[in-house]
């Protein structure tokens, strides 16, 4: 304490403790195992060694926030320090005791700024007295048997201020984590000790009782019975004293359990774990094992649920209040709620007639799994998956769809989940054991029949911890989810009337058997002149609201709004977009603080966005380019959406090789030699010497930013640049292809056009060569950008050439190569 000579105000790393005080003056071993607790010590070690200790409110939280925390803590120094698998035990000091003003921080570990609080030292005959009575108060206890380290004990007998005193022995008292707490708060050193003489004599009251106790069921002493004597012991103890807080806490959770409206089987066992509870003390650690199950238990919604009205067009006008555009999504989405309607309906019809068929007698019942409710398997037909690039609108079109059938919604990210315990819990026999995501997100949503979103299945893996996604399966599956169970609650909960919607990028890496019960809905990426509306109407009146602008106080010219999204941002969907607003947003918010008593009006046009956004971030790809040999444009289709790849062909003096990089995969390279094949196979028509192969190595590269690419989609972009450099004929600059071909030069049917189309049209591509069987795929884009871009349907890679390659003639039957004196110098 003494060390301390200017009071405390700064900021520094805080660690939650479940239980327990370092009081300034004093030293405790802690073991921080929570990674939030790791990095913090950590930073606190590598800067100053100083960290804020703050006890929980509640112990049993295992994640908690800053207002799950008391607010007064101790300032500690770190003074020796071990790692241990992850945990670290650390010898604290505390040196002062503070508030905590305001958490700067949360993630990846608290920050707080925090002041030092002094306490009022009186010094006085009454403090002295109290001083006196405590230090010998202390004495007898210990002979009593009070166990208490033996070096705190010297310390204080030897004489100490009253301060120090207050604060030692508020460590080393049998008191409650609240009791404690209260200590530390106390600005009083002569309250603290007032309080402490009465903690104290509850204590010598308890050690008195105890050795006489002892010396009565002395006789009855037996090995094996030690344990239960013990609880008897500590019962009577507790009876004596009238501390009756755990039958309280018994009593509310029997009150708790009668009102959960649980099934019978779980009820059962909710009562069998509060019977063992009440047998155990409240400092047997198990019983903090055993409370924190049945909290769990009796805070599921068992029986809550928000009213089942399904009322299409209200459904319909709130998915449009909330979003521009996505009409067949919308309509995909009011399909489904009205089969999901009527299957509800016709379920309701099925249980009044089962309800008046008698049950012959004897007769078994029509052969299904015993306890299976039949009707269950009809609550909904398949789970709908929203595939899309990131920002189309997939969570907020799944917010609106709980708004509009009035349920409430949770979402869980399954992003990198390898391990099954993830969705199904760790059973409870495991330290720190919890349940899995899909109980968490049920227990958040605090109704049985949320709208329940999980996010990136594609991203879920697989590896020696088990298989998450088949668990996942019988979560969702309806046939099979009315009797979910959770390893860590060991009871099944009714999982059948949650309405699952799951998310993702792509469909390729979902495995086959969740795959086959998805009804997907596609989220293709946006136009520019979409993106426009949901900028001008949606986002930048969101985003107003958020940073509390004045209604009319910005006018974003049009002008403006097409600048932020093609100079600004490059994506699929609006999530850059709104990143951009956000900033302006936030740039006007601190003009308008800076300068408060003047009115504000923001026109903001193109001009203007350099000062606001900074400088552009992207400029047209095609601007400074030209027509050149080897080198032309595809599309491709990725998770982020849809964007244009560049694919270029050198030839050096080799002996025939193809090499391809650019982390191409396997399909696609396999694409980068069925071109080089039908380019050999066409070496006549194109006007090359015979066994030109011979002579040259081939190397086909596809740059731009080290993405994985892969797909067969490319086949016809990179037989263009073959030919291109083979040829020396120039590719077009403003034309892209896409399609697969054979090795005789057919152009195949690709996937993902609307994407694709979309991407060529952002990227300012003004022809678009496709198969001619995806000429049906046109119908579903915008008219918009159909009018920007010219078209041309192709069967064959020589139709392709002609069209792509700046010099080729047009003939009836075949390419007439200009190029044909052109002979390969390699
Ligand atoms: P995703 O879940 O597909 O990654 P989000 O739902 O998070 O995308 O959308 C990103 C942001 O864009 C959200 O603020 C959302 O409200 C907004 N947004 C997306 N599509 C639309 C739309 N069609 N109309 C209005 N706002 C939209």
């Amino acid at each position: 304490m003494d060390a301390i000579e200017k009071p405390i105000d700064q900021i520094l790393p805080v660690v939650p403790i479940r239980d327990g005080i370092v009081f300034p003056g004093t030293e405790m071993i802690l073991t921080f195992g929570r990674q939030r607790s790791v990095s913090a010590i950590e930073a606190a070690q590598s800067s100053g060694k100083k960290v804020v200790l703050v006890m929980q409110k509640n112990s049993n939280i295992n994640d908690p926030t800053p207002s799950d925390l008391y607010q007064v803590g101790t300032v500690g120094e770190i003074t020796q320090m071990m790692k241990n698998e992850g945990e670290i035990n650390a010898l604290v000091r505390g040196l002062a005791k503070v508030e905590l003003s305001s958490y700067e921080a949360v993630e990846p570990f608290f920050v707080a700024r925090v002041l030092e609080v002094g306490d009022v030292v009186e010094d006085n005959d009454e403090v002295r007295a109290l001083f006196n009575h405590l230090t010998s108060e202390l004495r007898r206890a210990v002979k009593l048997g009070k166990t208490m380290d033996f070096l705190t004990f010297m310390n204080i007998m030897s004489g100490v201020t009253p301060l120090v005193l207050s604060y030692q022995v508020a460590s080393v008292l049998d008191i409650k984590p609240s009791e404690r707490q209260e200590l530390l708060e106390l600005a009083s050193v002569k309250e603290r000790l007032e309080k402490e003489v009465g903690h104290l004599s509850r204590e010598l009251k308890i050690l008195e009782l105890e050795k006489k106790i002892a010396t009565k069921t002395q006789e009855k002493f037996d090995k094996n019975m030690r344990e239960q004597v013990l609880r008897e012991r500590m019962k009577t103890i507790e009876k004596e004293l009238g501390e009756d807080d755990e039958n309280k806490e018994v009593k509310e959770l029997a009150d708790k359990i009668k009102k959960a409206g649980m099934p019978e089987e779980v009820r059962l066992k909710a009562e069998k774990e509060l019977s063992r509870l009440s047998q155990m003390s409240q400092y047997n650690p198990e019983s903090s094992y055993v409370r924190t199950y049945l909290d769990w238990l009796v805070e599921l919604p068992w029986a809550v649920a928000s009213p089942n009205n399904v009322n299409i067009t209200d459904a319909e006008r709130v998915l449009n209040e909330d979003h521009y555009g996505l009409k067949k999504i919308k309509e995909r989405i009011l399909e489904y709620l009205a089969v999901m309607k009527l299957r509800a309906h016709a379920q309701e019809e099925d249980e009044k007639a089962a309800a008046v068929v008698v049950q012959a007698p004897g007769k078994p019942e029509d052969g299904k799994a015993p306890g299976k409710p039949p009707h269950k398997a009809k609550s909904a037909p398949t789970i709908l998956c929203f595939v899309g690039p990131p920002g189309v609108g997939k969570t907020s079109i799944g917010r609106s769809i709980a708004r509009s059938l009035g349920r409430k919604f949770v979402k869980m990210s399954l992003g990198g989940i390898r391990d099954e315990a993830e969705i199904r819990g760790h059973r409870r026999t495991y330290v720190g054991a919890l349940p899995g995501r899909i109980i968490q997100g049920i227990k958040q949503a605090g109704t049985k029949n949320p709208i329940f979103m999980l996010d990136e299945i594609d991203k879920v893996g697989t590896d020696f911890r088990g298989d998450p996604s088949s668990a996942l399966l019988e979560a969702l599956d309806p046939e099979q989810n009315y009797a979910f169970s959770d390893h860590y609650m060991d009871v099944p909960f009714d999982l059948s009337d949650v309405f699952f919607i799951t998310t993702c990028n792509i469909l390729d890496t979902i495995p086959p058997a969740l795959r086959d019960r998805l009804e997907v809905i596609h989220f293709a990426g946006y136009t520019e002149e979409e993106k426009f509306h949901i900028g001008a109407d949606f986002l930048m009146e969101k985003q107003r609201e958020i940073h509390g602008i004045p209604k009319n106080a910005v006018n974003l010219t049009n002008h403006a709004m097409f600048d932020i999204i093609r100079r600004y941002t490059r994506e699929a969907g609006v999530r850059g977009l709104e990143r951009e607003i956000a900033k302006l947003y936030r740039k006007i918010a601190k003009k308008i603080a800076d300068a408060p008593a003047s009115t504000h009006h923001f026109m903001i046009g193109p001009k203007d966005l350099h000062t606001y956004l900074g400088s552009y971030k992207f400029t047209s790809y095609f601007a400074e380019k030209k027509d050149e040999v080897g080198m032309s444009t595809g599309v491709a289709w990725t998770e982020a959406g849809g964007d244009i790849l560049f694919i270029e062909v050198a030839l050096m003096p080799g002996r025939g090789s193809l090499l391809l990089t650019g982390q191409l995969g396997d399909v696609m390279k396999e694409s980068g030699q069925a071109a080089m094949s039908y380019v050999r196979s066409r070496w006549k028509v194109l006007g090359l010497p015979e066994k030109f192969y011979q002579k040259v190595d081939v190397h086909v590269h596809v740059p731009e930013g080290a993405v994985p690419k892969d797909g067969p989609s490319a086949g016809a972009a990179i037989a263009t640049a073959l030919v291109s450099a083979l040829t020396k004929i120039p590719v077009k600059r403003v034309m892209a292809m896409t399609g697969e071909i054979t090795l005789r030069g057919r152009v195949l049917e690709i996937g993902g056009v609307k994407e694709k189309v979309i991407a060529a049209h952002r990227a300012g591509i003004k022809t678009l060569i496709l198969p001619k069987n995806n000429k049906k795929d046109l119908e579903d884009i915008p008219k918009s950008v159909l009018n920007d871009l010219a078209f041309h349907f192709v069967e064959h890679m020589d139709e392709v050439l002609r069209l792509a390659l700046t010099k080729l003639k047009r003939s009836e039957s075949q390419i007439v190569p200009v190029a044909s004196h052109l002979h390969l110098t390699a």
